[in-house]
């Protein structure tokens, strides 16, 4: 039993060993979510998404829910999102990421601008530095949505002094 159970643990570890599959993992992990809903938060078109979703569903990751006519994907159980976060949590030891960890503490939990998604600051898959404010977000489509157009995202407090300002990265800001 403990050989087979090996056997289909390396199954599962060549399953997630992709980065859009271990974003859906750490998306699916805060919400359920649509095939329309992730297509866009990941920035891929829907037929290869589909052939991710596919694949996890085949190994057990994912199950789905109707709600009417549509479908919603969620995990099936949450200890592989607990698997995927300890080894992020080792990443961000072994690299230091000291960062991350202070804009935990000082933004607990931040809101995607894009999809509206509520995470914590360690958690976002990006920041982005836009006129003074640091944005947080979900996964990659949600990043470059916002690079693409940012002025249409800005939190609400600057939207009576209305501006055009220029993108900035979190590390040309300050720190150089
Ligand atoms: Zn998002």
């Amino acid at each position: 039993m403990y050989q087979r159970l090996l056997g289909l643990e390396e199954d599962i570890f060549k399953v997630i060993a992709n980065q859009k599959r271990l974003e859906i993992i750490q998306l699916l992990n805060k919400r359920e979510l649509n095939v329309t809903e992730m297509a866009e938060m990941l920035a891929i078109r829907q037929p290869n998404l589909s052939q991710h979703l596919t694949i996890m569903r085949q190994h057990k990751i994912l199950t789905i829910t109707k709600k009417g006519r549509e479908v919603y994907y969620t995990l099936a159980d949450h200890n592989v999102a607990r698997a995927v976060d300890l080894i992020f949590h080792f990443l961000q030891t072994q690299y230091d990421a000291g960062d991350e960890i202070s804009a935990d503490k000082l933004f607990p939990i931040v809101t995607d601008p894009v999809c509206g998604m509520r995470l914590s600051a360690s958690e976002a898959f990006d920041s982005v530095k836009y006129e003074q404010r640091t944005y947080y977000f979900c996964a990659s489509g949600c990043t470059a949505n916002f690079n693409a157009n940012p002025h249409k995202y800005q939190y609400q407090e600057h939207s009576s002094k209305v501006k055009r300002g220029k993108l900035l990265t979190s590390t040309n800001s300050r720190s150089d």
